[in-house]
C-alpha cells in the first residue's frame, strides 16, 4: 500500500468521485470508503498486484476503483440499478473491473463469470449479511481472505451493536472461517464493524 506523509494513496486516474490528487496518486479519503478506515487502523490485508477480488456491494465505484488501482482485476457486484451506471463508467476507464448487475445473496447468478478469487470484500447493508459472505466463499481461494463491512443496523437495529457483531462472528466461526481481527470503524463509519477472516488452506 502506498503512503505519502502518512496519507494513503493509490495510483489511477483520478476524476472518480471528485478525489482529491497528489501528484498522479488519488487520496483515499477513510471517511468516504470504509475500506479506507481499516487501513487507517493499520487492519486489514495489503492489496497487490497480481491479486484478485470479489467485490460484493460495489455501490458507485468509489472503493472499488481503489483497490483496481492495486489489484489485478476487481469483480464487482451491485444490484440497484442507479449505481451500476456509475460503477459501468468507472469501468469503462479501467481495464481491470468486472461489472456485474446481480444479487449478491444469489452467487449462482454470476458464478460462471468468476474465477477464484484471493480476497472478498463485502460492504452490502443487508439483515442477512454473514450468510451472504458464507454463500460467496466458495469463490474463496484456500489460503484466501474475506473482509466483512458489518452494518450492526441493518441486520438488527433493535439489538445491542456487539451483540449483532458476536452473533456474526460465531456464524462466521461455524462455517469454518478463522476470524483473524475485528475492529469498529468509528469514528469513520459508526456502528460498522470489519471482520477479517481467513480460509485455511485445510478446512473446507
Ligand atoms: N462499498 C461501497 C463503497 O465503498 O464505495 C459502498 C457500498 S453501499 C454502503 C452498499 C451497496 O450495496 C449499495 O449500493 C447497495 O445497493 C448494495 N447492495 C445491498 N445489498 C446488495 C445485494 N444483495 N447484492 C448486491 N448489492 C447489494
Amino acid at each position: 500500500m502506498i503512503r505519502v506523509d502518512g496519507v494513503l494513496v493509490s495510483r489511477g486516474e483520478g476524476g472518480v468521485y471528485g478525489e482529491r490528487m497528489l501528484g498522479d496518486l488519488r487520496v483515499w479519503d477513510p471517511y468516504r470508503s470504509k475500506l479506507s478506515a481499516l487501513y487507517h487502523f493499520g487492519k486489514g490485508i495489503d492489496l497487490e498486484p497480481g491479486m484478485r477480488v470479489l467485490y460484493l456491494g460495489a455501490a458507485n465505484g468509489t472503493t472499488v476503483s481503489h483497490v483496481a488501482d492495486y489489484a489485478e482485476v476487481v469483480y464487482a457486484v451491485e444490484f440497484a440499478p442507479r449505481p451500476v451506471q456509475d460503477l459501468l463508467e468507472v469501468a469503462r476507464r479501467r481495464c481491470n473491473i468486472v461489472p456485474i448487475m446481480a444479487d449478491a445473496a444469489q452467487p449462482e447468478q454470476y458464478a460462471a463469470l468468476l474465477e477464484p478469487v484471493d480476497l472478498i470484500y463485502q460492504d452490502v447493508a443487508q439483515p442477512d449479511q454473514a450468510t451472504i459472505a458464507l454463500r460467496n466463499c466458495a469463490f474463496l481461494k484456500r489460503g484466501g481472505t474475506l473482509i466483512l463491512m458489518l452494518k450492526t443496523r441493518s441486520v438488527d437495529v433493535r439489538s445491542e451493536p456487539i451483540v449483532v457483531f458476536c452473533d456474526a462472528v460465531s456464524e462466521l466461526g461455524s462455517a469454518g472461517l478463522v476470524v483473524r481481527d475485528s475492529t469498529w470503524l468509528a469514528p469513520y463509519h459508526h456502528d460498522h464493524a470489519a471482520i477479517i477472516c481467513a480460509k485455511e488452506r485445510t478446512t473446507a
